[in-house]
C-alpha cells in the first residue's frame, strides 16, 4: 500500500495552514484564490487524507500541488476503540515524539468531543496524573495541536463539534500555540468559541492574560482540593500558585469575561471526599460564578489513591448542590483503553 504519510521535508504540510497561507501557496502555482478556498474546505471541512481526493481540482493542478505540498505528516501509531465508543489515538509527529488524543461520544448527545494534548509530557507533575510522570519533553506547535483534530476527522469521517484541552500537558504553559490553535478551530473548523474548553492546573499569570483577552471559550480549573494543605499534597503547583491567590485570579477572570468557570474536582477516597471537604470547597467557591465537575479518580500506577464509592460520590455531589452550584459528575470514558482523564501517557506500553 502506498504510504500517504511518507515524510518529505521539502513538501509544505497543508494541515494547519489558514486561508491566506493556502492562497500564498496557490498563487505561487499561478492558481486563483478560489482554488485556495477549495483546498481549505477539503482540509478542514471534508478532512481528506490525500491531495488526490480533492476531486474538484483538475488532475493537472493536483499533480502540481503534490510537487510542493502534502496533506499531513502525522502518523497514527496506535488506535484503540473502547467498548463505550471512545477512540484513543497515539499519534507520531515528524520528530518521532508521540502524544495521545481522544474522541469521546456520548450516547444521548450529538456532540463529538476531541480531547487534545498541548505538550509532550508535562512539567507540573501532579501526584495523581500519568502524564506528569514522564516529565516535560516539549511544547506542541499550534499545527501539531490542530493535526490531532484533523487526524480524528480524517480517520472517522466525522466532524468534531467540541474541543477540550484536557489531554497531555498544561495548556497555559504553551499559551501562544494554544491560542493560535483555538483561532484555527474557531475560524477554519468553524467550531464556536463556546465549544472550546481550556483546562489548567492554575497558572495564575496566564489566567490573568486570558482574562484580558476576553475570549468566549470556557476556562476549566483543576482545583481538586478544598484547602491549601490537601492541594499541596496533590499538586506541587500549589506552592507556587496557592489557592488564596488563585481565588483572586478566578474572580478577576469572571469579572472581565462574564463567563462562568468550570471547577474540576478530583474525588479521591478519604482524602478530599469528606463532608468537611465539601463544606470548605463550598466556602471557597461561594463568590465565584462557576459550575462544578466532579471527577472520580481514575487509577494510574504508582500511587495509593482510590476511587470513592458511588455512594460517597453522590453524597459529595448533593452537598455541593446544596451550596447552590450546578454539579455534574464526569462520565468515565474509555477506561478500558486507558483513555480516561489522567491515564494518558503518550507512549506505547
Ligand atoms: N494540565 C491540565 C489539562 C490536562 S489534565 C490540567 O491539569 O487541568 C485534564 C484533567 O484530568 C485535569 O482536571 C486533571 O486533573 C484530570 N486528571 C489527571 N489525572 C487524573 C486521574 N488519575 N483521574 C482522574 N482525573 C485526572
Ligand atoms: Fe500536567 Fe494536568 Fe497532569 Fe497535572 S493533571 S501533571 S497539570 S497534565
Amino acid at each position: 500500500m502506498k504510504d500517504i504519510y511518507k515524510r518529505n521535508s521539502s513538501l509544505r504540510i497543508l494541515s494547519g495552514l489558514n486561508l491566506e497561507e493556502i492562497e500564498e501557496l496557490t498563487s505561487l502555482l499561478g492558481a486563483s484564490k478560489f482554488r485556495a478556498r477549495q483546498i481549505h474546505n477539503w482540509i478542514y471541512l471534508k478532512s481528506v487524507k490525500e491531495i488526490d481526493e480533492m476531486t474538484d481540482l483538475s488532475k493537472k493542478f493536483r499533480d502540481e500541488l503534490k510537487e510542493v505540498a502534502q496533506v499531513t505528516d502525522v502518523r497514527i501509531k496506535v488506535k484503540q476503540v473502547s467498548s463505550d465508543g471512545t477512540i484513543k489515538y497515539l499519534l507520531e509527529y515528524s520528530d518521532g515524539e508521540c502524544v495521545e488524543t481522544v474522541l469521546m461520544r456520548f450516547d444521548n448527545r450529538a456532540n463529538l468531543t476531541a480531547c487534545v494534548s498541548s505538550q509532550v509530557g508535562c512539567a507540573v507533575n501532579c501526584s495523581f496524573c500519568a502524564t506528569g510522570k514522564r516529565g516535560f519533553i516539549r511544547n506542541l506547535s499550534y499545527k501539531e495541536i490542530v493535526e490531532q483534530v484533523l487526524t480524528i476527522q480524517r480517520d472517522t469521517g466525522l466532524k468534531v463539534t467540541n474541543i477540550v484541552f484536557m489531554g497531555q500537558g498544561e495548556p497555559l504553559l504553551n499559551l501562544d500555540n494554544v491560542l493560535k490553535a483555538m483561532k484555527i478551530f474557531n475560524e477554519d473548523f468553524q467550531i464556536g468559541a463556546r465549544r472550546l474548553t481550556v483546562s489548567t492546573s492554575g497558572i495564575i499569570p496566564q489566567i490573568n492574560k486570558l482574562a484580558e483577552l476576553d475570549l468566549q471559550s470556557t476556562l476549566a480549573l483543576s482545583l481538586h482540593a478544598p484547602n491549601h494543605e490537601i492541594r499541596k499534597k496533590l499538586m506541587q503547583i500549589e506552592e507556587k500558585y496557592p489557592m488564596n491567590k488563585l481565588h483572586s485570579a478566578l474572580k478577576n477572570y469572571v469579572d472581565k469575561t462574564s463567563r462562568r468557570i468550570t471547577i474540576e474536582y478530583l474525588l479521591i477516597k478519604d482524602l478530599n471526599d469528606t463532608a468537611e471537604s465539601a463544606k470548605q470547597l463550598a466556602a471557597y467557591l461561594k463568590d465565584i460564578k462557576c459550575n462544578i465537575n466532579l471527577i472520580p479518580y481514575n487509577p494510574t500506577e504508582k500511587n495509593d489513591y482510590q476511587r470513592p464509592s458511588n455512594n460517597s460520590i453522590m453524597k459529595f455531589k448533593y452537598l455541593m448542590e446544596h451550596s447552590g452550584k450546578k454539579v455534574t459528575v464526569r462520565l468515565e470514558r474509555g477506561a478500558d483503553i486507558d483513555a480516561a482523564c489522567g491515564q494518558l501517557r503518550g507512549k506505547v506500553k
